[in-house]
């Protein structure tokens, strides 16, 4: 492959010197084997040069597609470059799901996996706490597996990786039994209820994400994505002043609610509901850049109120903020890391220069909280701090200099944000 290359955000142009996309994992093999400096691509969702070489860049999606069900342990085990909205369809058809999604069907599923993503629900971890084994090739271009049963010490720090270790060619994830699920909008719920009731309110639903745009003390559409056992709209949000809406929404002003998964109570599979976009559209606003902080969820609160002290800055800039919960994980380099944790994501006008000064502001407000920034996103953390907030950093570094000793995936996000390689 030749010419320039970008994010799907636009904001990033890759400086690497050559991009490849192999269609074989022994070509995939030979690539690496053959270079000093490489990277993993995934669909270039991240907004930020954590993808990024100045060697070569290696984009998995033209791999040979796998998904192959092992029925007695009730994994998959699928090729690094699916895409979830590709490999959720082949879940269904075969009566299995997983536990939840992210906003967006569209991203590949080493890539999420390698940064965090996440969707929402109190009891639910990250996509990357669905993974159970993975394969992957090493800098010298071997291809080793790793498995939570082979290795259950070392394995939780090879998952949400960064590309760090190796470039993933498959990933096996747990599955569940299919589920569906209906989906409500509440609109204008007011903040001092939020403050008031934040547990309440996320525990409502399977998955509930509020959504506010700072031009008003209230989240304007609060999304439930409830199990369909259970039929009527949680009640709750109406004793609080949210009203049900009576039309399909979607969560950025001025976008096409056709572009998002059905609402209005009407029961579908999972992967129909879970997400919300749906995958044949451009997801969320596609002119935009992101950012979001993790931090304990008992410090819901305390960000909210925080930042509301600077709604009047967010404003003009955000398109649109969501509010997530994550069950906690054990993966070391996890946002989600050893606590139960609350997400507070910003969708930015696409204007750096505009955003970068309330990107600080907003830094500035969650850094006594502990907040960790989502690895694919924008921030601008000062190293130390970001390193004092991942205890098991150390050990990372131990498995970056068993499996890359001459820091051939390294890059200058990773030697900025984890400490030079070499
Ligand atoms: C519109 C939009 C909505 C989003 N919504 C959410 C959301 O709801 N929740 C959330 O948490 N995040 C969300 N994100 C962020 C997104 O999920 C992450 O940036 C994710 O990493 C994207 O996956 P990707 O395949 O595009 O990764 P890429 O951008 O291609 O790569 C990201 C990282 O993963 C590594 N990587 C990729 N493939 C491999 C591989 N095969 N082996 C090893 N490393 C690999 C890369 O080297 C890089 O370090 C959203 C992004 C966009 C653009």
């Amino acid at each position: 492959m030749t010419g320039k290359q970008t994010n799907w955000a636009g904001n990033i142009t890759f400086s690497a010197q050559r991009f490849h996309r192999p269609v074989s994992v022994p070509e995939l093999q030979r690539i690496v084997a053959g270079s000093t400096r490489a990277r993993a691509l995934g669909t270039g969702h991240a907004f930020n040069d954590l993808a990024d070489t100045d060697g070569d860049l290696i984009a998995v999606t033209g791999l040979p597609r796998v998904i192959e069900f092992d029925a007695p342990d009730d994994t998959v085990t699928v090729s690094a470059g699916i895409s979830y909205g590709e490999l959720a369809t082949a879940l269904n058809r075969a009566g299995r799901a997983l536990p939840n999604m992210a906003s967006l069907p569209h991203i590949s599923v080493a890539g999420a996996c390698a940064t965090g993503t996440h969707g929402s629900g109190d009891t639910n971890g990250s996509l990357a706490t669905a993974v159970s084994a993975i394969e992957m090739v090493t800098a010298d271009g071997d291809l080793v597996t790793v498995s939570r049963r082979s290795d259950p010490a070392g394995f939780p720090g090879m998952v949400v990786a960064l590309g760090a270790l190796g470039i993933v060619t498959r990933v096996t994830l747990d599955t569940v039994q299919d589920f569906e699920v209906r989906q409500y909008v509440y609109e204008d719920l007011p903040y001092e209820q939020v403050n008031a009731h934040f547990g309440e309110i996320m525990s409502a639903a399977y998955s509930v994400s509020l959504f506010t745009d700072w031009r008003a003390p209230r989240i304007k559409q609060a999304w439930l994505k409830r199990r369909a056992d259970s039929v009527d709209p949680p009640p709750g949000l109406a004793r609080m002043g949210a009203r049900l809406a009576d039309g399909p929404r979607h969560p950025v002003p001025g976008m096409s609610p056709a572009n998002c998964t059905e609402q209005l109570g009407v029961p579908g599979p999972w992967h129909e509901r879970l997400p919300h976009f749906r995958l044949e559209f451009t997801p969320s606003s596609g002119d935009e850049l992101q950012s979001e902080f993790l931090l304990p969820r008992a410090r819901a609160g305390s960000a909210l109120l925080a930042l509301q002290q600077i709604a009047g800055q967010l404003a003009p800039v955000t398109q649109i903020s969501e509010i997530r919960t994550i069950a906690a994980d054990d993966l070391w380099l996890s946002p989600c890391y050893m606590q139960d944790t609350v997400g507070f994501h910003f969708t930015w006008i696409s204007d750096w220069s505009a955003v970068a000064p309330v990107l600080a502001q907003v830094e500035e407000c969650l850094r006594p909280l502990r907040a960790r920034p989502h690895w694919g996103k924008l921030f601008t953390a000062d190293p130390k701090v970001l390193r004092g907030l991942y205890p098991r950093l150390a050990d990372f570094r131990r498995l970056m200099h068993d499996y890359d000793p001459s820091g051939t995936f390294s890059n200058d996000f990773l030697d900025r944000y984890l400490g030079p390689s070499r």
